[in-house]
């Protein structure tokens, strides 16, 4: 069964982000078959543990019944209904009722996607309607971070500070201005500070803020290697734009919902943003959903007019994911799992310290909440890197990945990051197996550079 699935495999299926040739001539290199909590299970019957809640969604871990449960109630009862034309179904209201009683300040209205990408495009459409609903149509440039990944849909993938997204057959749409990330002083207005033209502060005097729709950027940089900003940073940039009129958008696709220990990624600096994406862990990945949600003033503006806000997808606030959604965050209260995370904060950190203390290529171990890294280097207290050629980050995965131990390597401009961000459920035990594998891995990545 598994060669002839393989084999179908590689002939009918393209992969994201796989390089397709060699998809294509080695097909998958494992097919998943079930899940419980931490660990997956192939059709080999092999079992791993999935370090990185798959794509840092399934938050509640693996084989939830609860959330199967959820979905297949809904699915009997009405499985869909539009809600194009004003129409309504009790568990999109519920849910938008429940989204807006747990993010911060007036970000009380929602509007739902399918995913991160589409809620991101949906996000850059809003601020720039928000801004012509208020008579400043020139308002149509978004600032982003260089190393933010904000999705593939062409605004997403415009604003996704990576030029391999943005390379793609010229897919970077025009108005996407990527600014240097973390550049606390130049945000504060230090014009003498480092790199100060290529701040988001020194971008808007130079475009105009008056050309200027809104900045968007993840609290924590997840795909783009783990990167927690300087303390004060997103109160910087809450400031610059306050100062500026400019609209704020934070993308908690991955730090939403508990991640790093917090409801959402900005409730780590109390800064509360214009409008805030989610996807991922509002369903911890059971059923797609994503969306926006936005602070009063932004509907305010849209209903100043009779016009329709020309955007929507068929499966807006599609009632089974709204379900699943609603189950999904019932059960993160009552199971304490944001508690969880914070206790399991503490062992994540020790662990990752103890690499850093035995291996001497590991460096810059971070976590927030279970989202977590390290970075290797040749020679860690020079900043040497590895030869780009090398793949170290790539190697130590792969070595993990021949324990059964499912972790994500990151390798934009040279780095070697390796990423660990288990689902929010995992306890002391369970974090101690990921790391016994991960410290044998780096023993077996050092012993073949000798
Ligand atoms: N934003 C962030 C921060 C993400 O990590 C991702 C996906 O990894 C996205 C947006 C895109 O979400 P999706 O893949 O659901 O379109």
């Amino acid at each position: 069964n598994v060669q002839k699935l393989s084999e179908l495999d590689k002939k009918h299926f393209l992969h994201p982000l796989t390089p397709p040739k060699m998809q294509y001539e080695q097909g998958p290199p494992i097919i998943v078959s079930e899940g419980n909590g931490i660990y997956i299970k192939d059709e080999n019957g092999d079992t791993y543990i999935d370090g990185m809640s798959m794509l840092w969604n399934v938050n509640l871990g693996h084989g939830q019944e609860e959330l199967a449960e959820a979905a297949k109630e809904q699915m009997k009862k009405l499985a869909f209904s539009s809600s194009f034309n004003g129409y309504s179904h009790e568990p999109v209201v519920r849910l938008s009722e429940k989204i807006a009683s747990l993010t911060p300040g007036d970000l009380n209205v929602v509007f739902y996607t399918s995913g991160g990408s589409e809620a991101n495009d949906t996000a850059f459409k809003l601020a720039r309607y928000y801004w012509k609903c208020k008579g400043q149509p020139n308002r149509n440039k978004v600032i982003s971070l260089k190393r933010g990944y904000h999705g593939v849909a062409v605004g997403s993938t415009s604003a996704t500070g990576m030029p391999e997204f943005n390379n793609l057959v010229s897919s970077k749409a025009p108005d996407y201005i990527h600014a240097e990330p973390h550049l606390l002083e130049c945000e504060r207005g230090d014009k003498n500070a480092e790199h100060y033209d290529k701040s988001v502060r020194g971008i808007i005097e130079k475009e105009g803020a008056e050309n200027i729709a809104a900045i968007i950027l993840e609290p924590i940089m997840g795909a783009g290697g783990v990167f927690t900003p300087p303390e004060g940073y997103l109160q910087a940039l809450r400031d610059l734009c306050d100062e500026h009129g400019i609209l704020m958008i934070t993308d908690e696709v991955i730090c939403g919902f508990g991640r790093t220990g917090k409801k959402f990624g900005v409730d780590n600096w109390n800064v509360v943003p214009d409008m805030m994406t989610i996807a991922k862990g509002i369903t911890s990945g059971y059923i797609p959903l994503g969306g926006v949600v936005m602070r009063e003033k932004i509907r305010d503006a849209l209903i100043q007019t009779d016009d329709v806000f020309f955007h929507g997808f068929t499966y807006s606030g599609h009632p089974t994911s709204c379900a699943v959604a609603l189950k999904n965050l019932e059960i993160i209260e009552r199971d304490n799992i944001l508690d969880n995370v914070k206790n399991m904060e503490q062992v994540f950190k020790a662990e990752l310290q103890k690499l850093e203390d035995k291996h001497p290529h590991v460096t810059k171990t971070r976590a927030m909440g279970l989202l977590g890294a390290f970075e290797l280097y040749a020679d860690r207290d020079k900043e040497e890197p590895f030869a780009p050629e090398m793949g170290a980050a790539f190697q130590v995965v792969d070595e993990c990945f021949k324990r059964n131990l499912i972790l994500r390597f990151i390798d934009w401009e040279g780095s070697n990051i390796v990423a660990v961000a288990p689902p929010l459920i995992i306890n002391k035990q369970e974090i101690e197996e990921i790391f016994k594998i991960i410290d044998e891995a780096l023993t077996a990545f050092e012993n073949n550079l000798n």
